[in-house]
């Protein structure tokens, strides 16, 4: 999966740099949300290479063996929507260990605003035999 960010956009010189995540990644994914991967300026298609939402996805979580290997994959690679995962970000969380550290209660206090994200990583943490830190 590689999506690539013309930064900045060639057409009207608008940076897309969101200084809290510095992941460009994010960057692709939140304009492929937002604006279906054009510029919000100019409409001048800036991310290149988009991904496929369903070929060639290589599901990190599912590819993980041990506890601690799922613990491990990150955040941008979980199989939740794009929003969902930017959210969890914003939480400044950068794996799912760092999720599970986290109460089940305060996760859904930081998603009040969209109630059926934390809906959506249970049934991902079920799915998974994951449980959150008691
Ligand atoms: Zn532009």
């Amino acid at each position: 999966m590689t999506s690539h960010v013309l930064n900045p956009c060639p057409q009207c010189g608008r940076r897309f740099d969101f200084p809290l995540t510095g992941c460009m990644t994010f960057v692709a994914e939140s304009l492929i949300a937002n604006s279906n991967g054009k510029c919000p300026e100019c409409g001048t298609p800036v991310v290149v290479d988009q991904p496929l939402p369903t070929a060639e996805h290589v599901d990190s979580l599912a590819a993980a063996q041990t506890d601690s290997e799922k613990r491990d994959v990150k955040i941008v690679d979980l199989p939740l929507s794009i929003r969902c995962r930017l959210q969890i970000h914003k939480m400044n969380i950068e794996t799912l260990g760092g999720l599970l550290q986290i109460s089940k209660d305060a996760v859904r206090q930081q998603l009040a605003e969209s109630p059926t994200y934390i809906d959506d990583i249970q049934s991902m943490l079920d799915e998974h035999g994951l449980k959150w830190q008691p």
